[in-house]
């Protein structure tokens, strides 16, 4: 059996033979569970998401009550996720679905791709998932498998180039199984053939993976986040963002109180002026107050 055919069968197996279940997967899930759980799972952990997922299916059913929430609204269901501005073009997407499409997800990838806020990767994701489209989900995870798999690699850090593994999985995708094709990698991805420690020997991969074994461990250069009395930027934007959700409007003196911050005006108004920026929150010019921008 050559390498490729070894590669999709056994991926196929694990998958059936697979007892992880989560609440938006299925044979055919609902695509409005696919578009919020493909935007929660970008840079946050699956176990996370799980909770927040149903938190937020449970106050936002369906599409239309998205559309009809006010962006506090959905922010203050996206605190914990971390990333907020996902939540807000989360909520256009949501808008422009229920607007322009009577509030039916579309399962074409171009009429995906021409919504606001939605990437290469969650339009993929619908087609394939909710839609059983045969089309290529590529990120990280299937990145790193496909190239550790295929390729002997020497560091954790090493990949082969994407475009490489796009048109292999072009060539050699199970046209009726896709979606458990790139479940399965992404589940083998979580589960064993981590980042930074591959847990080969449990790996169902492992019998024919180049990598097997091999590879050296090798530190992520990160660029470095600055951070204020020692908490990253982001733990700071997290806190005020919070505070904004919490009242209808507030001055920014307000918010520094609450923060026990007085001393630090300076970096807390640099932090608002980056919300603003990232189109989270906005100025009334009024009465120099901050809201959640509508
Ligand atoms: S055998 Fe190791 S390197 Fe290869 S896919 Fe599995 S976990 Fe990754």
């Amino acid at each position: 059996m050559t390498s490729k055919k070894y590669f999709t069968k056994t991926l196929l197996q694990f998958f059936s033979d697979s007892t992880i279940t989560l609440p938006w997967r299925g044979f055919k899930p609902d695509p409005y569970k696919v578009l919020i759980s493909e935007t929660m799972l970008q840079q946050t952990q699956v176990s996370r998401v799980i909770e927040k997922f149903t938190e937020f299916i449970e106050a936002f059913p369906t599409i239309f009550e998205v559309a009809s929430a006010s962006n506090e609204q959905i922010i203050r269901f996206w605190n914990g996720l971390g990333y907020n501005s996902r939540a807000l073009r989360l909520k256009k997407t949501c808008d422009a679905i229920v607007k322009d499409n009577n509030g039916v997800i579309p399962y074409s990838y171009n009429e995906l791709r021409s919504l606001p806020g939605i990437g290469d990767y969650t339009a993929s994701a619908i087609v394939c998932f909710a839609f059983r489209v045969p089309v290529v989900v590529l990120d990280v995870n299937v990145i790193r498998v496909f190239s550790r798999f295929f390729s002997p690699q020497v560091y954790t850090t090493d990949v082969i180039n994407e475009k490489e593994i796009r048109e292999s999985l072009v060539r050699m995708l199970p046209k009726e199984h896709s979606s458990e094709f790139f479940q399965a990698i992404m589940d083998v991805a979580r589960l064993y053939c981590k980042k930074s420690s591959p847990n080969c020997n449990e790996c169902p991969l492992s019998p024919k993976c180049k990598s097997n074994n091999k590879l050296v461990f090798k530190k992520v250069t990160k660029r470095l986040e600055p951070s204020y009395l020692g908490f990253p930027r982001r733990i700071w934007r997290g806190r005020v963002l919070k505070i904004v959700t919490e009242h209808y409007s507030i001055s920014v003196d307000e918010i520094v109180q609450i923060l026990e911050m007085s001393e630090h005006i300076d970096w807390i108004t640099t932090i608002i002026h980056l919300l603003e920026k990232d189109g989270l929150i906005e100025f009334e010019k009024v009465n120099e107050t901050v809201r959640i921008k509508s």
